[in-house]
């Protein structure tokens, strides 16, 4: 696994649990407001951190830290990312995942692992969500992943991030529609989870 940052307490970044954040290196989407390219574009990736010091940091942090969120980047392009996840839970963790819902082959695999998953579903599906996004898009892809995720039985919800330039109010509204009554948090581009429309 490539690991590109730690954040060692949050207590905004798992709903109702203490947790540490691991940011894998990596992500096959390009969004204009990225926050995090130092985790998306190769040429600024750092040194990844080695998972023996995650472990070891794990280890002295239980009983302290209720969970372990795997973000990015994006945390599915980690081909080891089951592996690390059973190690993480051994260690008597809860596990979330953020994920941009891209490719649901893959989660279809990893999703039985995690107890909590948060997807962000950019835009209402159609060439505003490439333009998002930053990359050609699969529809179909998207949808599966939002399907799978409801389906799953695990906590989950689906995140908006509000770029003005980017979305209208009338997205909001298509983008809940999608889906469907599950739990939405709508974001503004610089992380706060209270939009006004
Ligand atoms: S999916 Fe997330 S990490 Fe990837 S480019 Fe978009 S905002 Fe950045």
């Amino acid at each position: 696994m490539k690991i590109g940052g730690l954040r060692k307490l949050s207590l905004i970044d798992y709903p109702g649990k203490t947790c540490a954040v691991i940011f894998t290196q990596g992500c096959n989407f390009r969004c204009q407001y990225c926050h995090n390219p130092e985790l998306v574009y190769p040429e600024r990736f750092s040194e990844p951190i080695p998972f023996e010091r995650m472990r070891e940091f794990l280890k002295g942090k239980r009983g302290l830290l209720d969970g372990i969120v795997f973000s990015g980047g994006e945390p599915t392009m980690q081909e080891d990312l089951i592996e690390k996840i059973l190690e993480v839970r051994s260690l008597g963790y809860a596990v979330k995942l953020d994920t941009n819902g891209s490719n649901p082959k893959i989660l279809s695999k990893v999703l039985p692992y995690f107890d909590y998953v948060a997807m962000d579903v950019k835009a209402p599906m159609g060439n505003d969500y490439a333009n998002v996004c930053g990359v050609p898009i699969d529809d179909y892809a998207i949808r599966l992943s939002i399907i799978l995720i409801k389906a799953s039985g695990i906590q989950h919800e689906f995140r908006t991030t509000f770029a003005r330039n980017l979305l209208e109010n009338a997205d909001i509204v298509k983008i809940k529609s999608l889906i469907g009554g599950s739990k939405f948090n709508l974001q503004d581009c610089l992380g706060s989870s209270n939009v006004h429309l």
